[in-house]
């Protein structure tokens, strides 16, 4: 077994230290607080090709894959930025429109989007749904002229305003009426800027610099251009676009928690209060030996999981672990270094708590851990449904 990550890839998870160079977390930080998109560190990503990591390099991407986009998100993460952005564009929506996509729709969005001068959000929740996707209740209703009136609503949907397109997940058949729960899902390619698209923002507690929204649909026009993959067999589309999602969130996690433990090693080695540093008390050392333990397990199982995604082998265990332990590593992290800065910890000047929100998301969204539990329990160990 070879653990070793080849050149390329090494430069490409040392890429957020030297972006980290002019766009540090204190700029990610007043973007949060002012929620104003972070775009001259996007478009300097895009410069840098890293946008259109997975895309193909015939449509204006790098060719490479999940691998890739994970040592680059986690890199970034590892100087302290999350950007939530590329989860849902630069991976979950390019690479699904580079994999499903008809070559017109790849030629049209994948080039530009590499570039950076259009971005897409992805629209899968539902207020009345919830986690329970089978449940919605947006519907695109086939018109005479061969295209589609969609009606809805979607809710917490990162970033849609300032998106040019949202990739949404619908019905094209409502639950009632299919033969199998699964059936009846399309993914449409939405222009947000559409007649009959409406959207508010919900205020969320967490320093991002990007705004949730909820959208609301009435009846759009689509045309057969705005279709994605085939009609009807969009479920498994959407579940393509799981694992990668999974993959990258658990890297969000896992940089997160490095950055906050190198933050509290540097701040323990120097703090003394009685007699020497305070990073010598075990109290202090064992939660963050601890906490690093798990950071890299998890990191380990995230890399195992994109490197079975890129040989085109099932990896829904590796991914659900991954994400599973990476939020609750990231956690521990945040948790174990906010308690070596003592008071200093919950200044603004130090930012420790300010990573607390966003680790903590990610026991949430994309994806509860009690469905990730679920998964491992039905899908890995064999063990009944439970909901
Ligand atoms: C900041 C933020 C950004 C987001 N961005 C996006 C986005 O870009 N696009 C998008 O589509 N969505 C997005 N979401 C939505 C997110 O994916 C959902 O909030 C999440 O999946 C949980 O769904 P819910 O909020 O409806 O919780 P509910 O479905 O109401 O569940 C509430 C709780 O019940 C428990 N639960 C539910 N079902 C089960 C079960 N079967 N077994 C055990 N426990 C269960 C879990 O603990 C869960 O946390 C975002 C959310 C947030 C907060």
């Amino acid at each position: 077994m070879d653990f070793t990550i080849n050149e390329e890839q090494q430069m490409i998870h040392e890429y957020g230290k030297s972006l980290s160079k002019t766009y540090d977390r204190a700029y990610w930080m007043e973007n949060a607080a002012i929620h104003r998109f972070p775009e001259e560190m996007y478009q300097q990503v895009a410069t840098d090709g890293f946008l259109g990591t997975m895309v193909p390099e015939a449509f204006g991407g790098a060719g490479l894959g999940m691998l890739e986009m994970l040592l680059f998100q986690e890199g970034i993460a590892n100087e302290g930025i999350p950007l939530l952005s590329l989860v849902v564009g630069a991976c979950m929506t390019m690479s699904v429109l580079a994999e499903h996509g008809t070559d017109k729709q790849r030629n049209h969005y994948l080039p530009a989007a590499c570039k950076g001068d259009i971005r897409f959000c992805f629209a899968i929740t539902e207020a009345d749904a919830g986690t329970n996707t089978i449940n919605i209740g947006t519907l695109a209703k086939p018109t005479a002229q061969g295209g589609f009136k969609l009606s809805g609503n979607k809710t917490y949907i990162t970033d849609a305003a300032e998106s040019d397109y949202a990739l949404v997940v619908a019905r094209t058949t409502p639950l009632s009426e299919t033969k199998r729960k699964t059936d009846g899902f399309t993914l449409f390619i939405v222009p947000t800027k559409a007649k009959g698209v409406e959207m508010q923002s919900i205020p969320v507690s967490i320093a991002l610099p990007e705004l949730q929204y909820q959208i609301f649909f009435d009846e759009v026009e689509l045309g057969p251009e705005n279709i994605l993959g085939e009609i009807g067999k969009g479920f498994n589309i959407l579940f393509d676009s799981l694992n990668p999602e999974r993959i990258l969130g658990g890297a969000i996690c896992t940089g997160i928690g490095r950055f906050a433990m190198d933050k509290a090693v540097a701040y323990a080695n120097d703090r003394v209060v009685f007699n020497g540093p305070i990073g010598a008390y075990q109290a202090l050392q064992h939660p963050l030996a601890k906490a690093k333990t798990e950071v890299e397990m998890a990191s380990l199982m995230a890399r195992k999981a994109a490197w079975l995604f890129d040989q085109g082998k099932p990896c829904g265990a590796e991914a659900n672990m991954a994400k599973l332990a990476a939020s609750e590593a990231g956690i521990k992290a945040v948790d174990a270094s906010l308690q070596c800065f003592g008071g200093n910890g919950f200044t603004k000047e130090y930012g420790i708590f300010d990573l607390y929100p966003l680790v903590r998301l990610t026991k949430t969204a994309p994806i509860n851990n009690e469905m990730i539990h679920n998964y491992i329990a039905e899908h890995v160990m064999g063990l009944p449904r439970s909901y």
